[in-house]
């Protein structure tokens, strides 16, 4: 692993995420059952749960990716979604939206990157589409952040000529071109080979000790156990516990979770 530590940039603040009593339907099928959940500035999340629990789903609400039926959500205090029911509605505008999302970072199982351009552009693009910065700042800030990846001999590559290591961690580092405030993780390593999982929470790693707000659903629980100040579990779209990992993973109070814990384990 080649990853150097990553320096937190000096114009990027952790931010808050707080999810409020949310509820999320499909049709007839509730899938978000009552979320509440708040991250701190700097703090590492890890959400754990049984397959089809809602965790994907409550990364995408927190990413405005998807919208609550009730509850809401806010990043650093700007209110995201609809209010509970009674309350004024208040949605944000199109525009604000955009806006939000361009401060929280998301990093997908199946890296997502875009195929037809070189990795370094894949890095680059977010911060010259958005407007942030132009094409040679964005290139230059791309070197830099795949150079922290340990990935500074790849930016002509194509992402097909990758390891899925290799893909993912451009993919984290597209997600730090925006200078996100808070970045969020959707089983980063489940579809790597298992030889390749090692690179990729070397990199979250680094990022957890530099103060970023990390929310991270996985089931690699020794890494869990290592990088977590609270470990979220959900099942059937509640938070059945959560706390910090000696708890939650060594002295879990819930049946289910027990139940998960040796399943994974
Ligand atoms: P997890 O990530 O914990 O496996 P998800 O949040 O992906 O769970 O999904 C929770 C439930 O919601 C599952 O039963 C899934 O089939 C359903 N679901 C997710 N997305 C959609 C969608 N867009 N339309 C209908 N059902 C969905
Ligand atoms: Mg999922």
């Amino acid at each position: 692993m080649t990853a150097k530590t990553l320096e937190p940039p000096a114009d990027v603040e952790a931010a808050t995420v707080e999810v409020h009593d949310v509820h999320k339907w499909y049709g007839t099928h509730r899938v978000l059952n009552g979320i509440d959940l708040t991250v701190r500035p700097g703090e590492v999340t890890v959400i754990l749960g049984p397959s089809g629990s809602g965790k994907s789903t409550l990364l995408r609400v927190i990413n405005h990716l998807e919208k609550p039926e009730i509850g809401h959500v806010s990043v650093n205090d700007e209110l995201i979604g609809v209010k509970r029911q009674g309350d004024r509605l208040k949605e944000l505008s199109e525009r604000a939206i955009l806006a939000q999302r361009g401060r929280i970072g998301f990093v997908f199982q199946n890296f997502n990157l875009f195929p037809h351009l070189t990795v370094l552009d894949n890095v680059a693009a977010a911060p010259v589409a958005t407007g942030r910065l132009g094409k040679p700042e964005a290139r230059e800030l791309a070197r830099e952040l795949l150079d922290r990846v340990g990935l500074a001999d790849k930016t002509d590559a194509y992402p097909r000529q990758l390891s899925g290591g290799q893909q993912q961690r451009v993919a984290i580092a597209r997600a730090l071109a925006l200078r996100p405030g808070v970045i969020l993780f959707d089983e980063p390593t489940s579809a790597l080979d298992p030889e390749l999982v090692g690179e990729v929470l070397a990199v979250i790693k680094d990022l957890a000790s530099t103060g970023t707000t990390l929310v991270i659903v996985t089931h690699e629980i020794g890494f869990a156990r290592e990088i977590a100040d609270r470990v979220v579990f959900i099942d059937g779209g509640r938070i059945v516990e959560q706390g910090p990992p000696s708890e939650v993973l060594d002295k879990p109070r819930h049946e289910r979770t027990r139940d998960f814990l040796s399943k994974v384990l």
